[in-house]
């Protein structure tokens, strides 16, 4: 990992222990207020279950005791609470001089915790005790005390002629199974959101390490390139004196075998320099320098490079060229490199006697760049890779072995580069036309460490 990898993975792990604390809360609120709500909601069926004339006819003193109305009452808390399975303490309160008392509560009367009626609740919060001015259920808790941590929710029963509260339910929860749930969503949030994010973050750390292994093999392609480039250039320096006497007299086979040597070694030239310009545009090193360019003449001086090969393929090369084609601004030698790759495929690409056409005009904010050849085409089936690292087609394979399947992608990163577009048409033995939009505005430019060759 180089050091901005690393920087984006620390800044990764911050974001991700930043979210996770966000989903961590909003779990936790989420779940809370959906307890809270289911607690209140029973705690405002039970006292909507009680008759408010009932509980003011009992007097809560012990002498309610033995009344058949306590009975009665005192069955339903127990139900309550049986039917509550998670509740400990079910009860009903009054007030009284400012202080919250027992009507009854769950517990039978040999239970340690049994409060028999009137006994004041001491423990009664304030919330608890505003519940009886505000008539407001709340949700009370969570608090400790002798019995373990609770949580309650409290809601008044009121009178249903006056609409005045006559008293307070009460229903108690243990903390842990109140917070049980809360704990699970919230565990399972933080857990999906941290897996999620986890899988992201293993995903970009393998890509990180693919684009290192990427860039340290164009930098290698590109330092062997870089190498090979001088001992080819040695080869064809002395192959040309050899062809052209310089050493003597060349004997007829000798001249054909220099020949070979010669051309093969243009080729290799050539593979190196694609491989070259390859790993420049990979790297980025890629610098474009615009300056006022006339394609008009750029397209003429390519047709011209490639005047051996038309002549001996007997082609025929047409030009439509705008007149007063706009000077835009672009980098003289990519702009070379469009065209030499774009014509010179056609030239390649087309039999003997074929047909080359080349177009130049503008077209809205564009000039457009169109090259048709009548030659073998490309088969469909095979068309969606043209612009890949590489690619020759099997139709041309055998025919032209020249090549090095860079050419077009080469040509593609460049435009692409530079805001343009490329695009092709073309239908086996039938031919092929090419598209290339350069916008008018021209190229941007673009500081690097290195042109194309
Ligand atoms: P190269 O020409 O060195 O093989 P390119 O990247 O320039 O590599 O082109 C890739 C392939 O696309 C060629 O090998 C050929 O199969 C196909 N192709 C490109 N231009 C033409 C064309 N004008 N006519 C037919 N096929 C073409």
């Amino acid at each position: 990992m180089n050091n901005h990898s690393s920087i984006y993975g620390g800044l990764f792990i911050v974001a991700a222990i930043a979210i996770e604390v966000v989903v961590g809360i909003a779990a936790f609120r989420f779940a809370t207020t959906l307890e809270q709500n289911s607690l209140i909601g029973r705690a405002a069926s039970i006292a909507a279950a009680m008759e408010s004339e009932e509980i003011t006819t009992l007097s809560g003193n012990e002498s309610d005791l033995g009344t058949p109305l306590y009975q009665k009452l005192k069955k339903k808390i127990a139900r309550i609470k049986e039917a509550n399975t998670d509740a400990r303490f079910v009860y009903i309160t009054g007030q009284r001089n400012g202080k919250v008392f027992f009507y009854m509560d769950n517990e039978p009367v040999e239970s340690p915790d049994y409060s028999p009626p009137g006994q004041t609740y001491g423990e009664a919060s304030q919330g608890f005790t505003m519940v009886f001015t505000r008539g407001q259920e709340i949700i009370d808790g969570p608090y400790a005390d002798r019995w373990g941590t609770w949580v309650s929710g409290i809601a008044p029963i009121f009178n249903s002629g006056t609409g005045k509260v006559v008293a307070v339910i009460g229903i108690d929860i243990n903390a842990v199974s109140y917070f049980k749930r809360t704990f699970i969503v919230v565990l399972a949030s933080v857990s999906l959101v941290g897996s999620l994010l986890m899988g992201m973050f293993i995903l970009y750390a393998r890509y990180i390490k693919e684009q290192a292994l990427d860039r340290a093999k164009s930098e290698f392609v590109s330092l062997a390139s870089h190498q090979l480039k001088t001992p080819l250039t040695t080869v064809s320096w002395y192959a040309e004196m050899l062809l052209n006497g310089r050493a003597g007299k060349v004997a007829e086979k000798q001249k054909e075998y220099l020949e070979k040597i010669f051309h093969n070694n243009r080729r290799m030239k050539e593979l190196v320099n694609a491989l070259l310009n390859t790993s420049r545009i990979e790297l980025g090193t890629l610098a474009i320098e615009p300056e006022p360019v006339n394609l008009i003449e750029a397209a003429d001086s390519v047709l011209d490079e490639l005047s051996v090969q038309i002549k001996n393929k007997r082609l025929q090369v047409e030009r439509d060229y705008e007149k007063n084609l706009p000077v835009i601004n672009a980098d003289p030698q990519l702009t070379r490199i469009i065209f030499q790759n774009l014509l010179s495929n056609s030239v390649k690409y087309t039999p003997d006697k074929g047909m080359i056409f080349i177009t130049l005009k503008t077209q809205k904010s564009d000039i457009l760049i169109k090259v048709s050849d009548s030659g073998y085409g490309i088969p469909k089936a095979q068309q969606s890779q043209v612009f890949k690292k590489l690619f020759r087609a099997d139709n041309v394979r055998e025919k032209e072995p020249d090549g090095t399947g860079l050419g077009l992608y080469i040509v593609k990163s460049v435009i692409e580069q530079f805001g343009g577009k490329i695009w092709f048409e073309s239908t086996q033995n039938k031919g092929t036309i090419f598209y290339v939009m350069i916008p008018l505005k021209g190229m941007e430019n673009k500081k690097g460490t290195k042109e194309l060759v």
